[in-house]
């Protein structure tokens, strides 16, 4: 034996005796050991720190790294040697037997070992471990592969025609009839080889694709306008114990070895993966310029997110319009939510406008301020679909579609009478829910049963339908409620749906010149910033939100008593003998998520009764617009009643908010639990 490779042996059995691998490679041949049952391939896990290796041994170290093969085969050798010393596995017979799997726990932060998927040339020859990240689009079903298989010479006199000299195991990459296949011949006769199929090992396989995160690019901005374009996906297999383990929607860091497959005359690379990592959160600070407006603000609890709203997007409309949707649209932003949580907040807005350019450019700029952000293209599905898998096997693949690619983020799906009635029903489903559900016929996919898989819908919606199209058909009948907004074409179950209905109407003529001005300048120059805003930049709003969501709020019991005092208030009023109640269970949950994200915007971790006003003002408006006016009266602008134009406009807001919050206190002790009122209903 080579002197260097009898040393990376005596290495290996080394590490694995310090590293506590031989107790578990000792564990895991007594399972098999105990079953009493024969297999053709024994299959062990060996955990490797290549930090701790490459300390203990530099040239082993590197094998792992670069040659995982080859370094499987020495601990295979380390393995054998020690199965057949202390007597471990009674039915084991030989080397070939032992189907060793290296998993890095971690692999050297360098460039070198990062495989990107939009960077070229890509290095899918060298079969050696990469880290990678993705996103997961699409995921197919689990089903079996040959893990791997005993055969024997077919010659009876020839001495291989029983034994375990033959075995064949899966290796990265390799494709099913790589493994098995009948055109093997024996080495020792030249006769061919036949499988003994009772020894066949399978396991588990799940074929995944996988785009790369910078492509979720292409589903923000303005990518209406370019509706065919086409995303390169790129396959990774998951096998045994990693099967299921990605959810779809999710991004996830993963080290694996590339590989070619040859599928008929294409060739496609893929990556096998070896281990699969969290994607650690992105965090970052917030810019000086909003640390000294905070800072400037502080002498109220409202101010801060009034000039927040006032100035947001000031590249696409003025300074001081459309404040209600602009705060709207920072409170749904700081909902979202990168990590896994059982329990998610989320803010779907419906915006009713007779400007629907406007509010499609405000909405298409926004949306880019988080990572997952998508704009849903009107050329693909919103929500999963089923599809034959791309690599032949003729299982079924769920695609994610943009609902699920905006997984903890926002789906903003264009104009909402875009979409077809069917659609829209399911869109309901989903709002209701937050889940959806997937239905594989099993006749087609090549499954004994049908399949339904139910998958979460982790995302806020964005829509917008014009005012002037969906009220067309409206007659004015004598039965009209105050403030109701007639929206014919829309189904009320799906308006009820979405969390806030907004209207933008505060176009006043006053503003109409403004708004055109900026227009007519954006379109001479699109660099040129507004003015007043040019301090707080796209990027320093984005920051913000990522900031502002990752805060912990709680509930402060003064705030917690406001928000059901107001809501049972508000059922009782709004409750008839024919229809029942107006609010439903999910208004408490909003409006508790309301205030937490004003609470979140304005940089606080304690939700105040400040907050709740914000909250209920916004949510009073869109019930107004939905079921008409209550007695609890709210102004059609109630969040914003006038233009804030300097100090003194803000004082009077915070005047004005100080009343509200009072008539909110009477309103709340003349209808709200306890009291004893008489209602029509009564
Ligand atoms: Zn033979």
């Amino acid at each position: 034996m080579r002197p260097d490779l009898l040393r990376m042996k005596e290495v290996a059995l080394i590490y694995l005796d310090r590293s506590g691998g031989l107790q578990k490679f000792v564990d895991d041949c007594k399972r098999y050991n105990d079953s009493k049952q024969s297999y053709a391939v024994y299959r062990f896990i060996i955990s490797i720190n290549p930090s701790d290796i490459a300390e203990l041994d530099a040239a082993l170290g590197n094998q792992i790294l670069h040659k995982p093969m080859k370094a499987a085969q020495i601990f295979q050798s380390v393995c054998f040697i020690a199965i057949k010393t202390l007597s471990l596995i009674e039915q084991l017979q030989t080397e070939a037997q032992i189907n060793i799997v290296l998993k890095p726990t971690h692999l050297p932060p360098l460039p070198s070992y990062v495989l990107s998927l939009c960077e070229f040339p890509l290095d899918y020859m060298s079969q050696r471990f990469y880290m990678s990240e993705g996103i997961v689009i699409a995921m197919g079903t689990v089903t079996k592969y040959t893990q791997g298989a005993r055969f024997l010479c077919s010659e009876e006199t020839c001495p291989f025609s029983e034994g375990f000299n033959y075995i064949r195991v899966h290796i990265p990459g390799a494709t099913e009839s790589a493994t098995v296949r009948n055109d093997f011949v024996c080495s020792l006769c030249a006769s061919p080889l036949q499988e003994d199929m009772k020894f066949r090992v399978l396991g588990d396989k799940q074929l995944v694709e996988m785009i790369d995160a910078k492509a979720l690019s292409a589903f923000q901005g303005y990518s209406n306008n370019k509706p065919h374009f086409r995303i390169q996906s790129f396959t990774v297999f998951l096998r045994d114990e990693l099967s299921n383990k990605m959810k779809i929607g999710n991004r996830y860091r993963f080290i694996g070895i590339p590989a070619c497959i040859q599928n008929c005359s294409q060739v496609t690379v893929c990556i096998e993966v070896n281990s699969i990592h969290v994607t650690a959160h992105r965090t970052s600070g917030i810019s000086e310029n909003f640390k000294y407006l905070l800072s400037l603000t502080s002498s109220s609890c409202w101010r801060f997110t009034a000039i927040l709203a006032n100035i947001f997007a000031s590249q696409v409309v003025p300074p001081g319009t459309y404040n209600t949707l602009k705060l709207s649209i920072l409170l749904s932003l700081v909902q979202t939510c990168d990590r896994e949580r059982e329990t998610a907040d989320y803010l779907d807005l419906l915006i009713v406008t007779s400007d629907t350019l406007i509010a499609d450019r405000l909405l298409n700029y926004s949306v880019c301020l988080v990572a997952r952000g998508i704009r849903h293209p009107a050329s693909n599905d919103i929500f999963p679909t089923v599809s034959k898998d791309k690599h032949g096997t003729g299982t079924a693949s769920i695609q994610a579609c943009s609902a699920l690619l905006a997984k903890g983020g926002i789906c903003f799906i264009g104009d909402l009478l875009s979409h077809k009635k069917d659609k829209l029903e399911l869109l309901q489903s989903v709002l209701e829910s937050r889940t959806t559900t997937v239905f594989i016929p099993g006749k087609k996919y090549g499954e004994d049963v049908d399949q339904q898989v139910i998958l979460p819908i982790q995302t806020s919606f964005w829509t917008f339908v014009d005012e002037d199209l969906s009220s067309k058909t409206y007659v004015q009948k004598d039965n009209t409620l105050i403030g109701k907004l007639d929206l014919r074409s829309i189904a009320a179950n799906l308006i009820d749906a979405f969390g806030l209905l907004i209207r933008c109407n505060e176009l006043s003529c006053q503003r109409a010149l403004p708004l055109l001005d900026h227009i007519m300048k954006k379109a001479i120059d699109p660099e040129v910033p507004y003015t007043i805003s040019q301090q707080f930049r796209t990027q320093d709003y984005e920051e913000l939100i990522v900031f502002a969501k990752n805060l912990q709020v709680e509930l402060s019991s003064e705030a917690e008593r406001l928000i059901h005092g107001y809501y049972l208030a508000s059922r009782r009023v709004r409750t008839d003998s024919i229809h029942g109640s107006k609010l439903s269970t999910s208004a408490l949950k909003l409006l508790v998520s309301l205030s937490k994200a004003h609470t979140k915007l304005s940089l606080r971790k304690k939700v105040l009764e400040e907050d709740v006003l914000i909250a209920v003002l916004l949510f009073e408006s869109s019930l107004t617009l939905k079921h008409g006016a209550s007695v609890f009266c709210v102004a059609p602008n109630a969040v914003f009643p006038f233009d804030l134009i300097d100090e003194n406009s803000l004082q009077q807001r915070d005047v004005y908010l100080m009343q509200c919050h009072q008539q909110l206190l009477q309103f709340i002790a003349t209808y709200g639990p306890g009291t004893h009122v008489t209602t029509s209903e009564e």
